[in-house]
């Protein structure tokens, strides 16, 4: 392939947070940014070249994007497989529409994960109320409901104690079809975000342990806080699923690691990640850089880590009394503060994170956490 050099235009689908840091990256690095989302004055739209305002499934507006540019990537992995099918006529798509197909349906990653022969929690297809109740007597409980597509950050799901939460739970989940999973009692969360480049080349972030408040991401340190050879397992994991997947860019695979310290996957998310976030400010080149690099056909850069790293996600809830004391937060030496330019801090809405640079991780934390104290 050959590769995209600086000075050309990335169209980025989606104009989240993620995307912003992406064209972050890329505009340093020379390159244009055009996104496309439904939305007006966007985190990804405000340091773009161009914003686009079109709804995904106007498939007119999706052609039109990306015969404008030199590769199409995306930062949502919600798009419909029509839009990436309709973006694959005009440009490369990378990663390739077939990864968000698999990726954006909890059922079909399962698949083909237990094909890969790889570790994922037990689970039952449901798609109904009876379905529910007799997987439910099938796994045991307590167990957690999700629905099959269209799901993050918690979203879509609910936790099952009772023969009693079997109603609310099918109403959660709108009475779609739903994976059934049992809830795993874990010792603690660790996610690998990895890259894999246009030749097969592969990098890696070792391993990131992450803490979640109702489902959501709050905290996450790097290096985690385990043992070298668990490190090992989850990265070869993880660049089994890159491999067969064939991703060109990033992707992050989520885990639990069970009291018994074995690896169970959560879930894959075929982009930068917010446990990845940290790479920004901690790393010689950022998970950011690296999808540029890899949807460009660029050489991977090195992931090495220059500080040990603590992230702290700001959702809308610190809001909730007045503006957070961004002075006093600032103040914190070894701080780093990220604002993704949100006009309405909704509680659980993902305005920004600070990331501490600390000479230990557990010192990181500590930093972060007054920082984040300081809001
Ligand atoms: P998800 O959107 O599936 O990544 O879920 C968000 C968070 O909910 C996870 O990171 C866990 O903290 C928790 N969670 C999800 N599924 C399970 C499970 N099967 N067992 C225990 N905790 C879970």
């Amino acid at each position: 392939m050959k590769p995209i050099l600086p000075g050309s235009a990335i169209g980025v689908l989606g104009s989240g947070q993620l995307g912003r840091m992406f064209a972050i990256a890329a505009r340093r690095m020379g390159y244009r940014v055009h996104t496309l989302s439904p939305d007006e004055d966007t985190p990804t739209g405000q340091v773009a070249d161009l914003e686009i305002n079109a709804p995904y499934e106007d498939l007119d507006a999706i052609a039109k994007f990306a015969s404008g540019v030199s590769v199409v990537t995306f930062e949502f992995e919600n798009v419909p497989a029509a839009t990436a099918a309709a973006a694959e006529r005009c440009a490369p798509v990378r990663p390739a529409g077939h990864i968000l197909h698999t990726t954006q349906h909890r059922l079909r990653e399962k698949a083909f994960l237990s094909k890969a022969g790889l570790p994922i929690t037990p689970f039952r297809r449901v798609a109904s109320l009876a379905e529910l109740s007799q997987a439910a007597a099938e796994l045991g409980l307590p167990a957690i409901l999700k629905t099959a597509d269209f799901g993050y950050d918690g979203k879509g799901q609910h936790r099952i104690l009772s023969a009693r939460d079997f109603e609310p739970a099918w109403s959660t989940v709108a009475q779609r079809e739903s994976v059934l999973e049992a809830l795993v009692d874990f010792e603690r969360e660790i996610s690998v975000v990895a890259a894999r480049g246009s030749n097969g080349e592969f990098i890696h972030y070792g391993a990131i342990e992450n803490q979640h408040s109702h489902g959501i991401l709050h905290v996450s340190l790097a290096p985690a806080r385990v043992a070298d050879s668990l490190v090992a397992q989850a990265v070869d994991i993880a660049q089994t699923v890159l491999e067969k997947l064939a991703v060109v860019g990033v992707l992050c695979v989520e885990f639990f690691v069970t009291k018994d310290g074995d690896l169970l996957i959560n879930e894959l998310a075929p982009r930068p990640h917010n446990s990845g976030h940290f790479t920004f400010d901690a790393n010689v080149t950022s998970q950011f850089e690296q999808q540029l690099r890899a949807v460009c056909g660029l050489p991977l850069g090195s992931p090495r880590q220059l500080s040990a790293a603590a992230m702290v996600n700001l959702l809308g809830d610190i809001w909730t009394n007045a503006e957070p004391n961004w002075v006093a937060a600032t103040a914190v030496p070894n701080v780093k503060l990220h604002l993704y330019g949100k006009l309405s801090p909704r509680p659980g809405r993902k305005m920004g994170h600070i990331t501490a640079l600390s000479p230990t991780v557990n010192q990181a934390l500590e930093d972060a956490k007054r920082a984040f104290q300081a809001l």
